[in-house]
This record gives structure tokens, sequence and C-alpha cells, in this order.
């Protein structure tokens, strides 16, 4: 039965939502077999394999060490590679998140095998693994046979919605591989931004501002549209990072953040390609625009031709109303 090992992130101690949805994606490449995660962490993480059992994993392989406390690159990729190889999985999950991102090339050449990054969907096709993802900034989809076992992939944070399957996996401890404290290269703090700010990668709803707001000041008017949602995270288009109006963290695009929340509001952003790389797979796009020709709205579910500075209060008034009712 072909087994799927999917590589779960935590950050703070805690399981990122991320690694449920790939449970999810996996569940049907298993056909039958399992699905495991790996978790690892500091001491007291395996107080967090719960939640993975709970969301799809049959069996959850927990390393804590005092050295896994925040990402360790080296001690990981060996550990992931170890199971990998231990486990004889038919595929490897990891997020195309920072970590991720990071962490799967590491595994893939470790196991001397390709990876397939930043996939939209994933797939089994007799014993071929076949995965979808964007090329040239988003202008076309792009599909993958992997032949190689295991095949190593990546998926896109939100591509697969997480399900609840309220099971209970096996737990079992497993060691480090060498010592995580001897990897070249620690990392001995992690600064967290604004702790009120929700992060992008999680937030069901993004608020995203571009140039036409005009100023580092107007976009009050995004984060008070924000706010009445109450779950929301606010993004930027990189005309607005590299004017220094937001932070370089908020920018969301082929060369920042790529997100699939369940709403995008695009608030004066015309639309560019390499700002559709980033976004266009959210579930349900609004682009508010002047221009009616706008590329923005080609990819909206819905659009408001008008200016942001009228349409905007309007909304944040009337989703705060529809709040309180
Ligand atoms: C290699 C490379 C990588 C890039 N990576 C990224 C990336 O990761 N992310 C990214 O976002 N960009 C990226 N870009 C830049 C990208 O090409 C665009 O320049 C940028 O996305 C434009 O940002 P914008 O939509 O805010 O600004 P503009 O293109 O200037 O659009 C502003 C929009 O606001 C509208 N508008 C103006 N006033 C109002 C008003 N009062 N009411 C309503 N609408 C109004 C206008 O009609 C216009 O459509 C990259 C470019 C390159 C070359």
């Amino acid at each position: 039965m072909p087994n799927i090992l999917v590589v779960a992130e935590s950050r703070a101690g805690e399981v990122r939502k991320v690694g449920f949805e790939l449970l999810a994606a996996a569940r049907p490449l298993a056909a039958g077999g399992e699905v495991h995660a790996v978790l690892a962490g500091a001491a007291g993480i395996g107080a967090q394999a719960t939640s993975l059992g709970a969301h799809g994993a049959d069996a959850v392989y927990v390393t804590a060490h005092a050295a896994l406390a925040e990402y360790n690159a080296e001690a990981l990729a060996a550990l992931v590679a170890a199971r990998a190889t231990a486990g004889g999985y038919r595929a490897v999950l990891f997020a195309a998140s920072a970590q991720g991102r990071d962490l799967g090339p590491r595994v893939a050449a470790r196991l001397g095998v390709p990876i397939a990054s930043d996939a939209l969907s994933i797939a089994v096709d007799g014993d071929a693994t076949v995965v979808t993802h964007y090329a040239y900034a988003g202008k076309v989809v792009a599909t993958l046979r992997l032949n190689a076992t295991p095949a190593v992939v990546s998926l896109r944070p939100g591509a697969v919605t997480a399900v609840a399957t309220n099971g209970a996996g096996r737990v079992e401890d497993a060691p480090p591989v060498g010592d995580p404290s001897a990897s070249r290269v620690l990392v001995t703090e992690s600064i967290k931004g604004d702790s009120r700010k929700l992060d992008l990668a999680e937030a069901p709803v993004i608020i995203s501002g571009g140039r036409g707001l005009r100023s580092a000041e107007h976009f009050k008017l995004v984060e008070d549209l924000a706010e009445a949602f109450g779950n929301a995270a606010v993004g930027a288009t990189r005309a607005v990072t590299d004017e220094g109006w937001r932070p370089h963290s908020d920018q969301i695009g082929q060369t920042g953040r790529q997100v699939s929340p369940d709403l995008y509001v695009a608030v004066g952003i015309s639309g560019a390609i390499q700002h559709l790389a980033g976004m266009r797979t959210s579930r349900t796009i609004v682009a508010i625009n002047k221009d009616k020709d706008a590329p923005i709205f080609k990819v909206a579910d819905y659009g408001i031709v008008g200016d942001v500075f009228e349409v905007v209060p309007a909304l944040t008034a009337a989703i705060r109303v529809a709040k309180r009712s």
C-alpha cells in the first residue's frame, strides 16, 4: 500500500494550519495506504500530535529537542530524509511556505530525487504522481509527471481545504538524526512582527492595497476594512512596498508572499501579472478600481468600478452593520 509522508510545520510550539491541508491532500494519494506526519519541535511538541491525528494522520512521528524549537534546516532535512527512506513512501509533501521552500529541496537532494515546487494540485496516475503549478509568472498552468519514488512535492498553502476527521493517529517518538545542536546554522531567535496582525498565510480574508491609495496614510482605509471583517490581514503590491508605504513582508506576488485566502479584496490594484502570481488562487476575488479596463477585473469574481476613497468607507460601514446584526 502506498503510504504518504507529510511534513507538518510548527511555529511557537503549535502546528500550522497548512499541515492540516497537506494531510487532506495526502489522503486521496494514499489510496488505502496510510498518511504519516513528521512533527518536530522543542520539548512538549508531542502534545500537538493529536491535532494531526484529528485531521487525518494515521501515525505521527514526533521528534522533540531543544535545538528544534526554531527552524533548524540541517537537522530537519536529516530527520525527514531518514523517515522518508525508512518508510518507503510514495510521496513526501511539504508546504510551499518560507520553511518548506527551504526544506523541501534539501530533503529531495538527500534522497536523490527531483522536487516539484509550489504545486496547485496533486494526484496519482498509475505509478506517476501528477502535479500542476503555475509557470511564466502565472500565465500558464503546467502539468508535471513525477516518476521518481518518493515524489517530493511542495503544495501551495490554501490549495486544499483542511478536513477534520476526528481520528486519533498513533504517536511514535522518533529520535533526532545526529545532534540538532551541532547544525552549522542555528536560528537563535525569531522576532515576531506586530502580534495583533494576522499572518497573511493563515488569514481567511486579505484586504490588499495598491498604488491607487496614493499614500501610506490612506492605508488606514484598508486597515479599517480589515478590522471590520475581524478575521482579515492586510497585504500590498510591490509598488506600495517599494514606496515604503507598507513593509516588504506585506508584499503579495511573484517576488512576495503566495496567498490563497477565502476572500481577497484588491483595493486600487491594477492586476499586474506579477501580483496575480501571488493571489489568483484565492477562492473569491473582489476588485475595486476606477479603471473598468484594469486587468484585475479579468480574475475578479466581483468587480466594483469606482473610487476607492468612496467605495472602501462605504464597504467598511456596510460590513460593520452586517456584523452587528
Ligand atoms: C521581476 C518583477 C517582479 C515583481 N514582483 C511583484 C510582486 O511580487 N508583487 C507585486 O504586486 N508586483 C510585483 N511587480 C510589480 C508589478 O509589475 C506592478 O508594477 C505592481 O504590481 C503594480 O502595483 P499596483 O497595482 O499597486 O500599481 P499600479 O499598477 O500603478 O495600479 C494602480 C491602480 O490603481 C487604480 N486607481 C488609481 N486611483 C484610484 C482610485 N482613486 N480609486 C480606484 N482605483 C484607483 C488605477 O486604475 C490602477 O489600476 C514585479 C515586477 C517585476 C518586474
